[in-house]
Formats: structure tokens, sequence, C-alpha cells
């Protein structure tokens, strides 16, 4: 039996009998945009992350484009965030029409290395969007007081992050603005695209609301240039049932995360759980100078596995003419020796035991 990277199908066994009663009382009730689910989730979302404020959307994406510009990013701005990242933390600020400002990472948390944030911020800088990376949150009080201190607005994406804790709070709470996503793979998903920002301050909340809503206060009178980004209803009715799970789920990944760390250790670099904070393995990730003997030994035992991330966003074709010639030389290195094994909470010990089986045999 081949071991997929995440066993959506069995999860969905697991929860079908909550989840098809209450899509089909939301497809009879006839409500899809707007309706008592998407606002229900959007209180229980905000309850459970411990904040005033939540606001669904369309997408990841679109949470984060929403709340730079939200912040008022505009042309000539700069934002600070790290190249190891899916691209969408960085080709927001570009659409806002600023600049992404690339800062090595740290090589063991994969996340940004703080002591190297101060020297990146110039004039022009507006933000700065910690990426909580595979799940691990962000040391963000040193970030917290460098925006405090040059007066700049710290965006979370949370994306991998949804049910992590920092320091008392749900990861993406900390920030002026988080921004999270549910996509299929996240740890907390939909069943297709979904979006949230989370806030407590009332007046980005209102802002963020009126950009996701076409720019729009009063309905038909548009002030300000705004998005048709909402999350629909059937999308709701299935957050509020996997909400309820999450943090059985979560739990369940660091548990395979701790079994992987014990059958693996002194075969590979298993990841770096810095202690910040609760962190809740989006992915399980390796690093070893033999990964590609790594990635093709259990492709043919019928194991998927994945590169996050081959290309750095600094060298990707679009940022590569204004970024190409930056040297991220962690960045750079861990790219080519990481490798993200299957994780989900639906792994059993012994899947987990062939995993790592398959690993020892090809290192050995
Ligand atoms: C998935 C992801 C996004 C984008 O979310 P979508 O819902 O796919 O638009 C943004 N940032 C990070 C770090 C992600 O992993």
């Amino acid at each position: 039996m081949n071991i997929p990277m995440l066993d959506l199908k069995a999860e969905y066994a697991l929860l079908r009998d909550e989840i098809e009663p209450a899509v089909c009382d939301a497809l009879a009730a006839c409500q899809y945009i707007g309706g008592p689910n998407v606002k229900a989730f959007e209180a229980e979302a905000a309850a459970y992350a411990g904040v005033k404020h939540a606001i669904a959307c369309a997408s990841g994406t679109d949470a984060l484009l929403i709340a730079l510009r939200a912040i008022g990013l505009g042309p000539g701005d700069e934002v600070i965030t790290t190249p190891f990242t899916f691209v969408a933390t960085a080709s927001t600020v570009v659409m806002c029409g600023a600049k992404p400002v690339f800062v090595d990472i740290d090589p063991r948390s994969f996340n940004l290395d703080l002591d190297q944030v101060e020297a990146a911020i110039t004039p022009a800088t507006r933000a700065i969007v910690p990426v909580h990376l595979f799940g691990q949150p962000v040391h963000l009080a040193p970030l917290k007081a460098l925006c405090e201190k040059h007066g700049l607005k710290l965006i979370e994406d949370a994306a991998q992050s949804f049910g992590a804790d920092y320091a008392g709070r749900k990861s993406g709470a900390y920030g002026d603005i988080g921004c999270t996503s549910f996509y299929p793979s996240k740890n907390l998903s939909a069943f297709g695209d979904g979006g949230l920002m989370i806030t407590d301050n009332d007046q980005l909340a209102a802002e963020l609301r009126v950009l996701a809503s076409h720019g729009s206060r009063v309905r038909y009178h548009h002030h300000v240039l705004g998005y048709n980004s909402r999350l629909d209803e059937i999308q709701a009715v299935i957050l509020r049932v996997k909400l309820r799970h999450l943090d059985n789920f979560n739990n369940r990944r660091r548990a395979i995360a701790d079994s992987y760390g014990k059958q693996l250790a002194g075969l590979v670099e298993t990841p770096f759980a810095d202690g910040n904070g609760r962190h809740v393995y989006h992915q399980y990730t390796i690093l070893s100078d033999r990964r590609d003997l790594i990635q093709k030994v259990l492709t043919e035992s019928g194991i998927a596995c994945a590169v996050y991330y081959p290309v750095p966003l600094h060298k990707q074709e679009m940022f590569a003419p204004t970024h190409g010639s930056a040297s991220l030389p962690v960045t750079e290195r861990i790219a080519q020796r990481c490798l993200s094994l299957p994780i989900s909470p639906m792994l059993k010990d012994d899947q987990i035991k062939r995993i790592t089986g398959a690993i020892r045999q090809a290192l050995t």
C-alpha cells in the first residue's frame, strides 16, 4: 500500500458522519453567500484564536493581500519577509505595488533569522511578515519590539500554523493581523479554498471587511478599491466541523513527529523544535546531504515525500530581476538538503515504521 503525504481519504472517512448531514442542511437552506455558517465560523474561529475579530475570505493568498492593503501598503514601500516559504507570502507584497525584502533564515528552525532583520530595515520599510514555517512558531517578541521601535506593522503568515501557540496566544493572534489558509493540505482545511484574517484591532478589522467586500461600507457605495473575497457557506460548514477536531489532529501530528524523531535519530537531521511555542508540524522536514538518494528510495517504496521548497523566493524567475543577485546562503543550502516526509493525523504507527525503515535502508 502506498503512503501519501497527507491522507485526506482516511480523514474524510472519520468525519463523514458529522460533515455530510451538516452540508446537506446548508444545501437545503440555500443561503450560499454570507449565510449563517460563515458568521458562526468567524465567531468560533475568533473564540478559538482568542481574538476580537475573525474575517473569513477566499484564500490564504487573499488574506495576506487584504491584510497588506489594510495597513496601507503601496508603491515605494518595503516589506521584510523570508525567502523560504510559499510564493504567496511575497507575491502579495508585489500585488500591492511594494517590494519584498528577503532576509536569510535560521538553519535550525527554518524561520527568519531574527539577528538579521534589523539591518534590513530602511526608511521605506512598512511591515515585517514572518511565516511560521512547517507549523513552528516564530519567536515574535523580538520582532514586535523591532516593529514598535521602527513604527512597523507585524503581519503573521500563519497559513501553516493554525492551532500553534506562542507566548500564550494562538498563532496569528500576536501580531497586528494574522492570516491563515484553509487550502486542503493545511492543518485546518476546507474542501476547496478558504482563508481567514484575525486581529484584536477594531479599526483594522473594519478595514479588512471593507476590502474583502468590494471596498464597500454601504452596499453599492465604494470608497476604496476592494476585492470579491468570500468564504462560501458550504466551506464554512465543513470548517466548523473540522475546527472541533483541530487540537486533537495537531496533537497527533506532534506525537507522530516524536516517533519520527526517535526512529530517525542519528540517521538524518530531524526537525529542531526551538521551544518558542507549540509546534504543530504542518510538515515534518528532515535535512540530509543524501536527500536525493532518500527521495529516490522512498519513491521506489511507494512512500510519498516532497521538497518544500526547492527554489527559494529570491531565486524564483518572478523575483530574479530584482533579487536574483542576493546571496542568502543558509536558505540556498537548506533548499538542497530538505525533505518533507508524510505527516497527517491519520498516519499510523506501522506506516511510520515503514517510512523510517526505508530511510534507514537507503542510508546504510
Ligand atoms: C498555503 C500558503 C499560503 C497561501 O494560501 P492559499 O490558501 O493557498 O492561497 C500562503 N502562505 C503560506 C506560508 C502557505 O503555506
